[in-house]
């Protein structure tokens, strides 16, 4: 019920560590994810990407959530 012990590696059951890294695209584009990682096997489960883009009118963000099923962009 409490639902906050962690994401265990569907490979070898150990609780994934969660990870992120940032990648710099061209312009002032910065892309991050967000994933677990399994320290054990490697094994990469993604969370999240989000794009940060500047535009004349300030931040553009644009996140991508991975949830299985739903892959839609959700614009703030
Ligand atoms: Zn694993």
């Amino acid at each position: 019920m409490s639902g906050g012990e962690g994401v265990k590696c569907n490979k070898d059951g150990n609780v994934m560590v969660f990870t992120y890294e940032s990648e710099k695209l061209k312009g002032d584009q910065v892309r991050v994810f967000l994933y677990y990682k399994c320290p054990v096997c490697g094994s990469r489960r993604d969370i999240e990407e989000t794009r940060v883009e500047r535009s004349d009118r300030g931040f553009i963000v644009t996140r991508r959530v991975y949830t299985g099923i739903l892959r839609e962009p959700v614009s703030t």
